[in-house]
């Protein structure tokens, strides 16, 4: 895809550097690695309430560095950001960015609670910022086998702005009230499915309008749908069960399954239009 010489926005908090790793040391970490998949693309605010506590670090609040980072992953999150911002400018109204994009190594206070990079990229509806530890982007690919191409990468964030627009739109709150007056788990965890399979759909949405609003210097390319699709498949609920041995059991799923993820990201691509995105119909 293209990016370079794209528009930034300026709405990056820079954490690295500042500490805030100590906890993912030890026997934890390796606990931790265990619930990657689970936490892969956002995360339900009431998990990481629970691991928050577990970790006894939550309620602290820490402040970055604002603006733009000099280095190229930096200045990639800034630029692709803002243009996931300005197609959202288009397509809802009174539509507002995140209050920031977070870049953190290892882990970081949060309005959700203390957030650790093992949990992957994720959205803070509380604080209204997408939280992200670069370093998964390399765990993706060599861990996980999705595409390490810039596209991917940039499907995480829009996925993660997607939970954006969905706090936005009250959607997210809905889900949370639905999972409350759920009668089983498995009825919550669909509601969670359909709110995580319209975030994918969100981020073919923007990526069907990436260049329009740019001017083109922000351009998804031949062969990059492929790698999203690539990426979206390697996270999916059963691909994810079956690559940590366990067995595949659909009412489990959290996020969908590679097929459903697969489906979801093209539907928004096809369309460009956020109205397609209804996973919820038939709920
Ligand atoms: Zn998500």
């Amino acid at each position: 895809m293209r990016w370079q010489g794209g528009q930034r926005g300026g709405g990056i908090e820079d954490r690295r550097g500042m500490g805030g790793g100590a906890v993912a040391g030890g026997g934890i970490g390796v606990a931790v690695l265990a619930l990657i998949g689970y936490f892969v693309f956002g995360i339900d605010p009431s998990t990481t309430q629970q691991v928050a506590s577990q970790f006894g670090q939550a309620g602290t609040s820490q402040e970055g560095r604002m603006g733009t980072p000099e280095d190229q992953a930096g200045q990639f999150v800034d630029v692709v950001g803002e243009n996931i911002n300005d197609v959202w400018r288009t397509k809802l109204d009174g539509y507002t960015p995140p209050a920031s994009t977070v870049l953190y190594e290892q882990g970081t206070s949060t309005g959700c609670g203390f957030g650790q990079s093992a949990m992957g990229p994720f959205y803070c509806p509380a604080d209204q910022k997408v939280y992200l530890d670069l370093a998964f982007w390399q765990e993706m690919e060599t861990q996980l086998g999705a595409s390490g191409a810039d596209f991917a990468r940039a499907y995480v964030l829009a996925h993660e702005i997607g939970h954006h627009v969905q706090t936005l739109t009250g959607a997210s709150e809905q889900v949370q009230r639905a999972q409350q007056g759920a009668s089983s788990e498995a009825e919550g965890n669909r509601y969670s499915v359909a709110l995580e399979l319209q975030a994918d759909c969100y981020a073919g949405v923007w990526a069907a309008n990436a260049a329009s609003v740019s001017s083109g210097e922000v351009a998804v390319e031949q062969g990059d749908l492929e790698e999203g699709l690539r990426t979206a498949s390697a996270i999916g609920d059963d691909t994810l069960q079956r690559r940590s041995g366990g067995q595949v059991s659909p009412e489990s799923f959290t996020h969908g399954s590679s097929a459903q993820r697969m489906e979801w990201l093209q539907r928004g691509y096809q369309t460009g239009d956020p109205a397609s995105c209804d996973t919820f119909q038939g709920l």
